[in-house]
């Protein structure tokens, strides 16, 4: 039995086949990248990031880790022509589908390549305003975690209990709903079908050069120069 259908059609009503998939690819241009990928811009200067993270730690994150992540997934898929045609976000959610020697790079390099694009999204340069959230996912929070403060305080606590290396996530699970995940590693919660939301990078090399064994600083930081409203059309 072929491994992948001769179409993408299969896609429709999701890459399980199972029509409850929910994902959207609307809001995540880095989700719709194909073979070539490509290190999306930053769309702000190193430094706009101040206080909450300083030039060398931006670029030794973004230029060297994440750059070196999207450069491994294409040097990892240029042997597998035939997935060429999947978009960065079908080859996540798909991964049981693809051939083995593939599963292992698409997870890892493919995951760090969507989870670092959308991390670098969400934060607010200079003087954006790190907004509240409104619209659909302040309703969704108001929902599943009664106020924003609790949501913010479970995703803290949530990057706080990593160990070792690993990412606190605010995802919108299969039944549309808002939860806090752990995910260890670059593993990304389209591996398990959830839509990222939210992604707190937890790795010490996030944080290390300027915080040095704080994280609870760090990600107080990072929490407190959320642009939500970027955050919000991750669920439109
Ligand atoms: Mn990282």
């Amino acid at each position: 039995m072929p491994l992948l259908s001769s179409t993408p059609s299969t896609f429709r009503t999701g890459p399980f086949g199972d029509g409850t998939h929910l994902y959207r690819p609307a809001p995540d241009v880095v989700l719709q990248q194909k073979y070539p990928f490509v290190l999306p811009p930053l769309g702000y200067e190193t430094n706009a990031l101040m206080p909450a993270l300083n030039a060398a730690t931006v670029e030794a994150h973004y230029r060297s880790v994440h750059a070196s992540h999207v450069q491994a997934l294409n040097t990892a898929l240029t042997a597998h022509p035939t997935l060429h045609e999947y978009s960065l976000g079908q080859l996540l959610m798909g991964l049981r589908r693809w051939p083995e020697a593939a599963r292992g790079p698409i997870r890892e390099h493919g995951s760090a390549h969507a989870n670092h694009a959308l991390y670098w999204k969400v934060l607010a340069p200079g003087a954006a305003t790190a907004t509240a959230p409104n619209g659909r996912l302040g309703s969704m929070i108001t929902r599943d975690f009664e106020t924003v403060d609790a949501c913010k305080a479970a995703l803290r606590e949530a990057a706080l209990g990593v160990e070792g290396n690993g990412w606190a996530w605010l995802v919108k699970t299969a039944t549309n709903r808002l939860a806090v995940r752990t995910l260890p590693n670059d593993d990304s919660p389209l591996l398990d079908g959830e839509l990222p939301v939210l992604g707190i990078d937890v790795w010490e090399h996030a944080y290390r050069r300027m915080y040095q064994t704080q994280r609870a600083a760090y990600v107080d930081a990072v929490l407190a120069r959320i642009n939500w409203d970027v955050v919000g059309a991750q669920v439109e």
